[in-house]
């Protein structure tokens, strides 16, 4: 199976889970060979891939939590350099302690673009979208949307590397014509510019160009700004969710907007209860990713071989859904994502 193959999202959901235990025990051998990091913490845990014989086993594995990850030094993570060398490396925002940093080999980069590609296909109003790209390249969600989009078939223009008081995205915008709009819905800690901050500067601006799509991540995309743009004609709405030290895993339902397709391969997203068992069909639990996959150039899936991430647990938890969905996707959904408080 291909991880930009369109099937894996509907796939019978035993098979998919037989997918994934194979590639993450692949994943276990490879860490335990490759990353001191891992096989010395795997080896307190007393784990062995053998051991994982469905996903219920993970189990055994402790969760990493951020701390954790945060205190290991960025390079332990990484296999050596015979290995693999990082190809794309991005920071988080660092809203909850020093930032800490992934690494993507060029197989985990390609694996991440074509994962993000195969969800944002579903959505596409036109075969070959022209879009600007209105988030910066310095952060991980810029250069993936613009990838993603190429690799598509789209064109991308990318915003500028200037502050929106200097060069304002709406500035930018008018230099250009496109029909796919990739900006979050409102700027978040000051950071460029939302799509509600545009539309309160220039209420037309979605007709003018003639937008068909918006694409974005922000958590969730407020009612009225979705009813602004539906009225000036835009036809998919696409918001896409992840964290930084992954990259996106997950989209919005065509049919349920409020729900997330989970894309599994490039990583593989759990959601467990206390005991760090998976939680049942409606069950609500902290949201725990691995990176999983690489992708080779005829197509087939190899270990992740940038920074190794085992269950870290990414501060987020949600509500997970595995029942068929009405769109036709049986990929499971999480729904109501919410930051987990930090204890005091
Ligand atoms: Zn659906």
């Amino acid at each position: 199976m291909k991880l930009d193959d369109a099937a894996l999202d509907r796939l019978a959901p035993d098979r998919r889970d037989a997918l994934l235990v194979e590639w993450v025990r692949r994943q276990i051998a490879f860490m335990r060979t490759h990353v001191p990091f891992w096989s010395d913490r795997l080896a307190k845990a007393g784990v062995v891939q053998e051991q994982i014989q469905s996903l219920a086993d993970l189990a055994r594995i402790p969760i990493f939590s951020k701390e954790e990850f945060r205190a290991a030094r960025p390079a332990s993570l990484i296999p050596s350099l015979a290995t693999s060398s990082p190809h794309v490396g991005r920071w988080t925002s660092g809203t909850s302690g020093r930032p800490t940093v992934t690494f993507w080999s060029r197989t985990d980069w390609a694996a991440l673009v074509a994962s993000t590609a195969r969800m944002l296909a579903r959505h596409a109003p036109v075969p070959a979208p022209i879009a600007f790209n209105s988030y910066g390249q310095g952060h991980l969600t810029g250069p993936l949307y613009g990838a993603a989009l190429r690799r598509l078939g789209a064109t991308v223009y990318d915003r500028s590397h200037h502050p929106e008081e200097f060069f304002s995205t709406l500035a930018q915008t008018d230099l250009f014509d496109f029909d796919t709009l990739i900006i979050p819905a409102r700027a978040t800690r000051g950071k460029s510019a939302g799509l509600a901050d545009l539309l309160d500067d220039d209420p037309n601006l979605l007709a003018r160009h003639g937008v068909r799509w918006w694409i974005g991540s922000s958590g969730t995309f407020d009612e009225l700004t979705v009813r602004l743009a539906r009225a000036q004609g835009v036809e998919s709405i696409s918001n896409l969710y992840g964290s930084s030290e992954f990259g996106i895993f997950a989209i919005s339902c065509a049919e349920r907007p409020g729900e997330f397709h989970i894309s599994q391969g490039h990583v593989l997203v759990e959601v467990i209860d206390e005991s760090g068992h998976p939680v049942p069909n409606g069950g609500r639990g902290r949201i725990v990713v691995t990176h999983l996959c690489g992708l080779e150039e005829d197509g087939g899936a190899r270990p992740h071989a940038g920074t190794q991430i085992l269950r870290l647990a990414n501060g987020d938890a949600g509500t997970l859904l595995t029942d068929a969905c009405e769109c036709g996707l049986t990929a499971p959904r999480l729904r109501d994502i919410r930051r987990v408080p930090v204890a005091a």
